[in-house]
């Protein structure tokens, strides 16, 4: 299947000069859904997965899917005061000013296998983030998954080491 048929690119959103990827367009379709799913299934199925792990808010959405279809659980990385039990945080920077992720602190168990899925790499801010939150709690790191990989801004630089996949890509 053509997944990237599905993607529909919104000019100048959210700002001028940014080309952003919708992929609600991919969502609403069941089949195109399912088969993005199933993929991301796949890739991992010899990986033996404990946990995935998605951050706010797009990652949610395919790492409870793939987490439901491998068995595994289920942690979700929020933006700075959203959750509710104590957590962990590492702060990372944005184009302008800084921004935080958390996690519960008791999310992972040290030596559990950790996916990390999310919609989309861009400069890989995000995902190397998610990667130290991860390492901090003791997991281990066992591929880093996204729907949309952006080439041009080398997000992979950011991520080396790590098993990074991405199921569509732009150049
Ligand atoms: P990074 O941290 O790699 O620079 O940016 C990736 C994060 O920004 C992802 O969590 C993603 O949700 C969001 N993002 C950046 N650009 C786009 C885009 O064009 N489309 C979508 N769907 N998300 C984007």
């Amino acid at each position: 299947m053509d997944l990237k048929s599905f993607i529909s690119i919104v000019p100048d959103f959210p700002e001028e000069g940014i080309s952003f990827k919708d992929i609600t367009t991919l969502l609403q379709n069941g089949d195109a859904l399912k088969y993005a799913v199933d993929q991301f299934a796949h890739m991992a199925k010899d990986l033996q997965i404990d946990i995935i792990l998605g951050p706010e808010a797009r990652g949610f959405i395919f790492g409870t899917a793939v987490a439901y279809a491998l068995g595994a659980g289920f942690v979700p990385l929020r933006k700075a005061g959203k959750l509710p039990r104590e957590t962990i945080s590492e702060s990372y920077s944005l184009e302008y000013g800084k921004d935080s992720l958390e996690i519960h602190h008791d999310a992972i168990q040290k030596g559990q296998r950790v996916l990390i899925v999310d919609d989309l790499l861009a400069t890989g801010g995000t995902l190397s983030t998610s990667i130290k939150l991860v390492e901090k709690l003791q997991g281990t790191v066992e591929g880093v998954f996204t729907l949309i990989e952006l080439m041009n801004l080398n997000g992979r630089e950011n991520l080396k080491g790590y098993n990074v996949q991405s199921l569509i890509t732009y150049p």
